[in-house]
């Protein structure tokens, strides 16, 4: 039986692109499913709520940090490896802790064409299954064709058409969504080979296309909100004057580059300071086009009135 053993007050700014965000009571990072599995029996038999964390890149973690024990999928379960198969494509396999970015230029190193948007994603595998990561035209549904999970009880594997992949949803995030449990461990893409040269091209092209438009040297969790239907979410925030925008000097900003991304300028602005922004544009961008904007970003813990 695994014998992992969870670290106390463990801060867990440093575990989130918005650099901001208090401890978490209990802390750890399993090397496997079955570790996972102990993790969770072990949180259970003391009472506690579990958050599984990728790389931090789409939440927002509260000032008082998460009472219960959080699961970081990271470098422990990052394995990553490909077989050629006899028609010419290829099976890449990934683990759900390996940056997506690696997972992309890897695929670049063995000419597979597909997954250049990848390479400029900031979150780990699992969480670009759990969010169906995607940009440029791309998402991961494209290429998955299968996902293996802990689903709170066994570890399961199943295909990528069952997963439920939509715009930034998944079958995962739908059972989280219902208090149910589901743990990517790792997935597997099927990707065709390609042009080196094209695809390497591809890859440095979208790469110069976000540095010039996303505000990438100041800390933020990308696209705060997701793109309403019809409209972008940026263009909607410009609308509304608040392009630039701070409710304060706390450092959380309406990017002036991107008005997508909300940013701790500064690295010092707390949660509750970037959740108050949020908010207000929310709430001003409705009054000004009558769109109410849903986030992106996810929550953890608690925001108390906020
Ligand atoms: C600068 C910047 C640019 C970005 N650009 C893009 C973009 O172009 N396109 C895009 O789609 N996103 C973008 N993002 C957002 C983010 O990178 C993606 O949403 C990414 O998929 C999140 O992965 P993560 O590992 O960081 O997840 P986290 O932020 O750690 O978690 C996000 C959610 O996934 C769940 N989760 C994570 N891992 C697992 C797992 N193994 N099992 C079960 N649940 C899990 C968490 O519980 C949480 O609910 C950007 C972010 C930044 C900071």
């Amino acid at each position: 039986m695994a014998d992992i053993v969870p670290l106390e007050n463990v801060p867990l700014a440093g575990y989130s692109t918005f650099r901001c965000g208090g401890p978490a009571k209990f802390f750890a990072e399993p090397s496997t499913g079955e570790e996972t599995a102990y993790l969770f029996k072990w949180a259970e038999d003391k009472g506690l709520d579990v958050f599984v964390l990728g790389n931090g890149s789409n939440c927002l973690i509260s000032d008082d940090g998460f009472d219960g024990l959080v699961i970081r999928i990271a470098k422990n379960m990052s394995g990553l490896s490909s077989e050629e198969s006899e028609d010419g494509r290829v099976t890449v396999k990934a683990g759900a802790g390996l940056p997506f970015a690696r997972f992309g230029n890897y695929c670049t190193e063995l000419s597979l064409t597909g997954a250049e948007f990848a390479c400029g994603i900031p979150g780990s595998c699992g969480g670009a299954v759990f969010m169906n990561a995607g940009a440029y035209g791309g998402e991961a549904k494209d290429f998955i064709s299968k996902v293996c999970y802990w689903d709170g009880n066994s570890i399961k594997n199943i295909d990528g058409d069952q997963c439920g992949f939509g715009y930034r949803t998944s079958l995962f995030e739908k059972l989280n969504s219902d208090g149910k449990r589901a743990v990517i461990l790792g997935f597997e893409a099927v990707l065709s080979k390609g042009n080196k040269d094209d695809i390497s091209a591809l890859v440095e092209d979208l790469r110069g296309r976000r540095t010039a438009s996303q505000p990438l040297d100041v800390p933020s969790a990308g696209s705060t909100f997701k793109r309403p239907e019809g409209f972008f979410a940026a263009k909607l925030i410009e609308e509304a004057g608040l392009k630039g925008f701070a409710l304060d000097d706390s450092g959380a900003q309406v990017s002036p580059k991107h008005a997508g991304f909300i940013v701790n300028n500064g690295g010092n602005a707390k949660a509750s300071d970037v959740k108050k922004l949020i908010d207000y544009v929310t709430e001003k961008v409705f009054e000004n086009s009558g769109v109410k904007l849903e986030r992106e970003v996810r929550l953890v813990g608690d925001f108390g009135g906020l």
